[in-house]
């Protein structure tokens, strides 16, 4: 066994360099690949920081390639690099798109995104590697390798949703930070980060139709005794986005000034949106509660029912009471 996972990190490696090269030095590359890299404002140390690649639009270049080299078909379906249709014929999962390899905790590359460079809305933004014996999509946190020093240092975790807010909030000087690549937070990967801190802040997508819904979610990281805050954007950007909009100074001010408790933060939203509805605000307080309720801190837990009685204006005896059910109920 693990000498089939060691000849997976091999085949992934390989096409990493594979990529790489094509990214550099390939004609259709250099034109297509690490233009749109540019023109997206990302610089060269990070995209060599990143080991960011490029697939050309062929059905079968890496496989033609790996092939010729003395690689085995077999890991190169396994790590879902290639893929056999109904008619025998294999071909390669990343055509025509910029690419990220992803990283295990030590640093060997277990997987891809691959990000197209049309706007095609009939072709996915992102294709991912499949699940595969060195790739668990719910152990990884994409960047996590490059910034576990930087998190440790910092005593503080950013967590983003894509690919490009890593390298962009990491180009702009902030390297404590990781994503969760377009699925909804684990346990597992807020273990992860718990290893080298108690605290993460959360940069949402300001076009996140799911705030609320990623909000229940975050309730995990309670859970497991983390603290979390959350930075909001502005209406249609990502980290990503508003990083290059405002540049690394104002980004950095951005994030330090607009920092909110999380139990705070999910209180506002849910505030704002129940108005004077007495039977919505009934709801929003259980909600709130209820999630309190995960903190396993005694100390936490009674500062944050003082702030949300002062915030809700209902009396704290109230919430304490409501508080009391939960857990009883729990048991
Ligand atoms: P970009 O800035 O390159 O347009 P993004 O990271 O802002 O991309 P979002 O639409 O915000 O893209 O999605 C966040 C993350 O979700 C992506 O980085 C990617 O990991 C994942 N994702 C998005 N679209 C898809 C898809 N069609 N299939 C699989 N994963 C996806
Ligand atoms: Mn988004
Ligand atoms: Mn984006
Ligand atoms: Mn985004």
């Amino acid at each position: 066994v693990q000498q089939t996972k060691e000849n997976l990190f091999i085949i992934s490696q390989y096409a990493s360099d594979f990529f790489k090269k094509e990214l550099w030095e390939g004609e259709e590359g250099k034109a297509i690949g690490l233009s749109y890299f540019k023109e997206r404002g990302f610089r060269e140390d990070i995209i060599k920081k990143f080991e960011l690649g490029f697939s050309p639009d062929i059905w079968d270049a890496l496989y033609a390639d790996a092939i010729k080299n003395g690689y085995k078909l077999q890991y190169l379906e396994e790590t879902g690099l290639c893929i056999k249709n109904d008619n025998g014929k294999i071909y390669d999962r990343f055509r025509g798109r910029v690419m990220f390899p992803i990283h295990n905790i030590t640093g060997r590359i277990i997987g891809f995104g691959g990000r197209t460079l049309k706007s095609d809305k009939n072709i996915p933004k992102y294709v991912n590697s499949p699940e595969s014996p060195i790739y668990h999509k719910s152990n990884v946190l994409y960047g996590l390798f490059q910034a576990k020093k930087a998190i440790r240092d910092n005593d503080n975790c950013y967590l983003v949703e894509g690919y490009a807010d890593v390298l962009s909030v990491h180009q702009a000087g902030v390297e404590n930070v990781v994503a969760s690549s377009g699925t909804s937070l684990t346990i597992e990967q807020v273990r992860l980060i718990g290893r080298f801190t108690k605290n993460i802040t959360i940069l949402f997508d300001g076009d996140s139709a799911g705030v609320k819904a990623s909000l229940r979610g975050l309730d995990i990281i309670l859970e497991e005794g983390l603290n979390v805050k959350i930075v909001s954007f502005p209406d249609g950007h990502d980290p990503d986005s508003y990083m290059h909009h405002v540049g690394a100074g104002l980004f950095k001010e951005y994030l330090e000034q607009s920092k909110k408790d999380f139990i705070l933060y999910k209180a506002n939203v849910l505030l704002a949106e129940a108005g004077s509805d007495p039977i919505k605000r009934a709801e929003l307080i259980r909600d709130i509660v209820e999630s309190i309720a995960k903190i396993p801190d005694q100390i936490k837990t009674s500062i944050f029912i003082r702030e949300c009685s002062n915030l809700l204006k209902v009396e704290e005896r109230i919430l304490i009471s409501e508080l009391n059910k939960i857990r009883s109920a729990k048991i």
